[in-house]
Parts: C-alpha cells; structure tokens; sequence
C-alpha cells in the first residue's frame, strides 16, 4: 500500500509551493486508499522559526488534507518530529562510518573557508576537498568532528524519476556531505533517507528543487543497505512572468491566502492544476473528482504557472456557487472586520444583503478591505454632502424635486417590493422629464451615500421601507 509523507521544515510560513507538494502527495495517498504521512524536519535549530509547525498543520486543515499519521496523531512509525529521532540518526551515521561508507571530518570552519574562497579564486567547482577523507589519525583534542559521506569518486548514479524518466549524475562532481552536524544533529539528508525507510515510505513527491539531492540519497540507501523508494520530482511553479514565484507574484503563504477570502476548495481546485491536469480543458473540479483522477502519469514536466487572475476568477467561481446560507456564514467574519455595525444585524437581514454581493466579490477579503460593498446596510447613519445628490445635468431643485416625489411614490406602496418599486418609479421619471438614470442616480446617493452600490430596487428592498423612506427624507432636508 502506498505510504507517502510530506516533510516540510518548520522554518517559516508555508509557501504555497510547498503546499502543492503536501497536496499531491495527500491526493495520491488518497486516491490509492494509502496514508498520508505529515513528518516534521525540525532539524535545522538555526533556522527553526517558532509557530510554523501550528502554520503548517493549519494550513493542511484549512485544505482539508488529513494526515493519518503524524503531529497530534499517533501512528507505528512515530515520533514524527526529527528532533526527537535523533538517536536513529546517530546510530545511522555510526553504522555507515563502521562500514567505511562515511568518516569523521575535523576541519574547522576557517579552514573550509579558505578553502571555499580558494576554490572561487580559482573558478573551480566548490565543494570539500577531502581533507580528512584518508586520514587515520584522530583530530584534535576538544574538536567535535562532523561526519562525511564517502562518495564514490567514480561512475554515476542512476535513478529513475515517474515523471522525468532516467536520471544520472557524475559521482565525481558529489560532495562528501555532511551526515551529521557537530551538534549532533543529521543534515537533511541523513535525517530523510532514515526516516523515508523506517517510515516504510513508498513514494517520495517533492519539488524539482531536490532532484539534484536525490543521487546523494541513492548512495546512502545502496550504503545503509535500504532499498530507496519510488520519486516523483514535481514540476517548478514560475510566476506569470516565467520568474520564480515569489512575493511580487501576490501572497506567497497559505495564510494569507486564507486571509485574503480564498475558499479552501479553490485552492485545493488551483493547486492541483500546478502541474497536473485531468485533460486539456477542465478547469473547476472539486476535491472528490480530483481525488478520483489524480494519477502520477498527469503531472507534468514542464514548470506550472501561477496566475493570479486565474485564481481570482476560480474562486469568484466557487463563492458564487455556494448556497447563500454558506456563503453568509463564510462571509460574515470579513464583513465584520470591515463593517463591524453589521454585528449588530439578525442574520436574515445580514443574508439579503450578503444575496447582493455574493455575484460580485472574488474574494471574502473584499468584504474587509471595500466596506463601501456593504456599509449602507448597516451604517445608521450615512455621511455625503448635499452636492453629490445633484443628478447629472439636474439642479437642486430638481433634485430636491425628484426625490420628494419619489418619496410620495414609495410611501404609498402596498408591497414594498422590487416590482412594485419599479412600476412607480419608472414612469415618475418620464413624468418629471428625467431620464431613469438621472433619477435612480439621485436616489441611489440619497439611500446609500454612494454612486456605487447593488441595484438599486433591490437595495432598497433589503434596506426596507422605513429605513429608505427616512433617508430620502433626510435627504430632501
Ligand atoms: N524538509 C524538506 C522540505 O522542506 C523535505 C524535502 C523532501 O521532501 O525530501 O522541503
């Protein structure tokens, strides 16, 4: 059964990038009934950023990715936190230096500076030169030595890739990395090779950016006796402009993207398309037919791209597919941060004025960071000044004008509802000599403060006849 793992290093908020590779690795597990395995690589105490573990695992719970074993789960192969793995390591590490497959390495971090700069100097490829790689004595008193890999020096290493096929590196131009660190801690790559084969992991998914580690970890399967597992390296995501995707492309962690009022189900929709594609024209899918199609054979080589106006049409998409109950519920909390009046509103009120806007936001956010969507709804009272209300080639008087009589109109509705409001309305207009715009226009300012808003008869509709009659009162004053 297929046991897949995402292994990311809690040095910092997750990147969307990163995210791609938890998802794949989830669908998949997902679609051959395998597990799904969260491992934390805690390894790295200088880059170790405090709160991105709680980030990351939120992250994956926002998406709806379940892990089935890992952080807050128990699970046979735990702990899933390296840092507390790291006798495993040790005794790893001690094991491939019995075998002569890695040896203790003395070099203090002068000197492999100066052999660093030398090597730049010289244009030559840099990397360790081997220093201590045949040297039988011990080194000095005091000095907790680091321990190296062996690399071959010759030949290449071979693996195969599900989605790139053949892959070969020169052993020559491998370094004799690190396997373990003077503080006793793996490196990467000592601590994922252990980990991936005594977590029984089957397949490793992870980003094009560690295909060049991948030979490396050939031969520390081959010298600890392991059998590697299967790997898939999963397609760059580049920027619109082709660059690597970065700040400047839009929000770069999940978070924020969380913040900013993407559902969860465009992103899991989006980031899916980053490099895999169920055939050429289907875009919007949810997550169960993703889950159903998802096969390793669809992933593409070539870099993904990541359009931004892509996800904000998908994600106008899918809020506009949820039923209003869910799209109320989902939208309330931005709309509170924007319009906080609106606390105060009972939820149906609150909902037939979501109704309006629901056709028109792309993201939640929009709620929060455009409180002139929604504000005339909620604000007791609105604030313009007496020349806005002035219609296009109207005066004051006329204004004034149209709006008392528009008063007189609505007052006397039975229903106060849109069709009624519009066969009053309508012909007052041609009766006052105005065009509708120019009287809708007016009366959009005196009932909501603003140029912009819903349609107008609906708005007015949500707002009630109470409410629209005093402001076209005040208004008129
Ligand atoms: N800890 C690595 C990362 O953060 C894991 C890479 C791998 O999957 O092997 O991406």
């Amino acid at each position: 059964l297929a046991r897949v793992r995402y292994a990311p290093s809690p040095t910092g908020y997750p990147h969307v990038g990163n995210i791609r590779t938890a998802l794949f690795n989830w669908l998949f597990a997902r679609h051959n009934a395998g597990s799904f395995i969260v491992r934390i690589e805690d390894t790295d105490q200088a880059r170790y950023v405090p709160g991105a573990v709680e980030a990351i695992l939120d992250g994956l719970r926002w998406l709806g990715m379940d892990w089935d074993e890992g952080p807050e789960k128990n699970g046979a192969y735990g702990p899933y936190f390296q840092s507390q793995r790291l006798d495993r390591y040790k005794a790893a590490a001690e094991k491939l230096i019995a075998s002569g497959h890695a040896y203790r390495c003395y070099c203090s971090s002068e000197r492999l500076e100066q052999m660093r700069a030398a090597q730049e100097a010289a244009k030559v490829p840099t990397g360790y030169d081997r220093h201590c790689r045949d040297r039988c004595e011990l080194g000095p008193e005091g000095v907790t030595p680091v321990v190296r890999f062996r690399m071959p020096l010759e030949g290449r290493t071979f693996f195969h890739d599900i989605i790139r096929g053949e892959v070969a590196f020169e052993n020559a131009l491998l370094d004799d990395f690190v396997l373990l660190k003077s503080d006793g801690f793996p490196t990467y790559h000592l601590a994922n090779i252990v980990d991936d084969h005594d977590m029984a992991i089957t397949h490793v998914m992870r980003a094009e950016e560690w295909l060049s580690s991948t030979p490396k970890h050939i031969q520390l399967y081959k010298a600890m006796g392991y059998e590697p597992p299967l790997y898939a390296h999963l397609p760059m995501i580049l920027g619109s402009d082709r660059s690597k995707l970065s700040k400047r492309h839009g929000a770069v962690s999940i978070i924020d993207y969380k913040n900013q009022g993407y559902l969860p189900e465009t992103m899991v929709n989006f980031l899916a398309l980053l490099g895999w594609s169920l055939d050429a024209t289907t875009e919007i899918m949810d997550v169960k037919k993703i889950i159903e199609n998802f096969s390793l054979e669809r992933i593409s080589k070539t870099a993904a791209i990541f359009n931004i106006e892509k996800l904000d049409w998908m994600n106008g998409s899918y809020i506009r597919s949820l039923s209003l109950d869910e799209f109320t519920d989902r939208a309330r909390p931005f709309l509170e941060a924007g319009v906080p009046e609106a606390a105060a509103y009972d939820r149906d009120y609150v909902k037939n004025a979501l109704a309006l806007i629901q056709e028109r936001v792309k993201k939640l956010g929009e709620l929060r960071d455009q409180p002139e969507l929604t504000r005339f709804f909620f604000y007791q009272h609105l604030e313009y000044h007496a020349v806005d209300l002035v219609g296009k080639g109207m005066t004051t008087a006329t204004t004034r004008q149209a709006l008392q009589s528009s008063q007189d109109r609505l007052e006397k509705l039975d229903e106060f509802d849109i069709e009624n409001m519009e066969n009053e309305m309508r012909p007052l207009a041609a009766e006052l000599g105005l065009k509708p715009g120019q009287l809708f226009g007016c009366l959009r300012v005196a009932v909501t403060g603003q140029s912009v808003s819903p349609p107008l008869f609906q708005t007015m509709a949500v707002l009630g006849r109470e409410r629209t009659l005093s402001r076209i009162h005040e208004a008129v004053q």
